[in-house]
């Protein structure tokens, strides 16, 4: 995956520049004792019922806006819209009943910093206009057609839900596992908590060099004493604790001047206490007479990159490095072929590579495979190559060579009133940072729609209420962010009492019961 600059951090909080109006605020307690019987039927507290039923006994006329996904991409523009336009509702469908997408289970849990940005979306949420909702998949719970029809205008930003294969022979052996998968195990995602990772194996590949591949490595490799202050899950944990992991090698098909991920992670890999690097010198010789011509962030990151291949420690990262007892390594030109056996037919035992050259220049240089090839012994394979987004609906023009929806900046083509924001629109090539660009550039266009007229923002429609009757009569309810904020208040005293910052959830119906208690 080319995930460019990783390293945005701290997004600086929003300074709104309008405030709710005092007479939906007003509202609220004029209907407290209105409640749709739907609403509380469904299983609603009665202050969220409440909340829900005044903005839609008082709003018939207002913009009836939904966002589909709650990761960065929902959440600014939520706040784009919110902040440019002063009447339209904001509602934002999330099929996990938590909010936040990959920053709750993406960005490495040794990077708290990185998910500041929940503080932004923390106060997104809490407006008055915007409503979560939690628990419910679109294109599954409720259909894309059912949006359509509630709402004015739709934002998609429901990410990359898959990742990309390596179709070769024993891609399917159970040693095998996208780093997606590892990803989300080791960040507490439902679906991956119980993935099966055999981490009684010395050697472990993982195919590409992006900042996932590093992310992922990084994990396999910190002190346990690290990895215990951070909110990894505490069956993860033990199973990083029984690792016998010793050497994890990173495969790139192209050379170290290809590499994409960024100089953070790479600095971080390069001080990993009890770890040393074991890089090639004559892979890195050329590097040196391209880093003067190169852009700023390429230079230094190859700078380095050659420093540590080339030039002789400084004695205290020189000791540190002799006495580690892990290693991580680079390899160049090089692309997988087949994964091999082991004796039982199941698990791994190695991978074979092909030996690659390459072929044009510059940005146009395509790595081309030859006959040669050699082994890797290794008993886990980990494939990083790039993430991948799926369609929720036939109706949608999807592009699956990309894995995305078919847009032109942001706006779906062929539709009025429906954009793309973040992963889904661009695939999976940027930081929180770009994503939050693309957040508010899907926004403004869209106010800037309706404020044309583009998009008919005065017809009646039946928003939230109507999906919500849909669900009830399916038995189904959406999880609130009030409900959220009592799951995270729930987690964060589990991690107290261990020394972490929070102890996750990981699974969905222990979180349902938390969160409706
Ligand atoms: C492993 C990893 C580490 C990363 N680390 C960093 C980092 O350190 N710093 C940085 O700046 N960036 C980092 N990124 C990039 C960053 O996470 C992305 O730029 C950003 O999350 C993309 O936002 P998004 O909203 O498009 O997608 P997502 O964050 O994936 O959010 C999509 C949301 O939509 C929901 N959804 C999916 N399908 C449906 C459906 N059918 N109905 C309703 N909801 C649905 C998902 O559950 C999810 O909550 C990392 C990415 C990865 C993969």
């Amino acid at each position: 995956m080319t995930l460019r600059s990783w390293q945005m951090v701290t997004i600086v909080p929003i300074v709104w520049s309008h405030h709710d109006t005092a007479s939906s605020i007003a509202s609220t307690d004029a209907l407290l004792c209105e409640f749709p019987d739907m609403l509380l039927r469904s299983g609603f507290s009665r202050l969220a019922a409440c909340r829900l039923s005044t903005t839609a006994a008082n709003t018939a006329h207002v913009p009836k806006v939904c966002i589909v996904g709650s990761g960065p991409a929902g959440f600014y523009a939520a706040q784009q819209i919110i902040k440019s336009h002063e009447t339209a509702e904001v509602d934002i469908y999330e099929k996990l009943p938590v909010p936040f997408g990959l920053v709750r289970f993406g960005v490495a849990p040794d990077h708290p910093e990185v998910k500041n940005c929940i503080n932004t979306f923390t106060q997104t949420a809490s407006k008055n206009r915007v409503t979560f909702l939690g628990n419910v998949d679109i294109g599954s719970d409720v259909t894309f057609s059912q949006l359509r029809q509630a709402y004015h205008a739709i934002i998609l930003a429901y990410g990359n839900a898959k990742d990309r294969t390596m179709n070769i022979p024993g891609e399917e052996l159970s040693g095998v596992l996208s780093a997606r998968q590892f990803v989300g195990w080791y960040n507490g995602l439902p679906e991956d908590a119980d993935l099966n990772v055999n981490l009684d194996v010395e050697s472990v590949a993982i195919i590409g060099q992006g900042n996932v591949a590093l992310d992922v490595a990084r994990i396999l490799l910190t002190p346990m004493d690290m990895l215990r202050k951070t909110d990894i899950p505490e069956s993860v944990l033990d199973c990083l604790d029984k690792s016998r992991v010793k050497y994890v090698t990173l495969i790139g098909r192209r050379g170290p001047q290809n590499v994409a991920f960024t100089i953070k992670e790479l600095r971080e890999m390069v001080n990993l206490p009890g770890c040393r690097p074991s890089l090639i010198a004559g892979d890195y010789q050329h590097l040196r007479d391209l880093v003067p011509s190169l852009p700023r962030p390429r230079k230094r990151l190859l700078e380095l990159l050659a420093k540590t291949a080339l030039d002789t420690p400084a004695p205290a990262l020189a000791s540190a490095w002799a006495a580690a007892q892990k290693e991580w390594r680079l390899r160049f030109l090089l692309s997988p072929v087949e994964v091999l056996a082991g004796t039982d037919g199941q698990t791994v035992s190695g991978l074979k590579l092909a030996h690659n050259r390459l072929q044009g220049d510059g940005e146009n240089q395509r790595a081309v495979q030859t006959e040669e090839t050699e082994t890797l012994e290794c008993g886990l394979v980990l494939r990083s190559i790039g993430y991948k987004g799926i369609p929720i609906d036939p109706s949608l023009p999807f592009d699956q060579r990309t894995g995305t929806i078919a847009n032109d900046n942001g706006r779906v083509k062929g539709e009025n009133g429906i954009y793309v924001s973040g992963w889904i629109g661009t695939g999976p090539v940027g930081v929180i940072l770009s994503t939050m660009t693309s957040g508010f550039t899907s926004g403004k266009m869209l106010v800037a729609d309706l404020n044309s007229g583009q998009i008919d923002g005065t017809s009646a429609r039946g928003g939230k209420e109507e999906i919500l009757e849909g669900l009830t009569k399916k038995g189904l309810r959406p999880v609130t962010f009030t409900d959220w904020n009592r799951l995270d208040k729930f987690e964060v005293e589990a991690g107290t009492k261990l020394g972490k910052p929070r102890e996750k959830v990981t699974n969905v119906q222990k979180m349902l019961d938390i969160t409706y208690d």
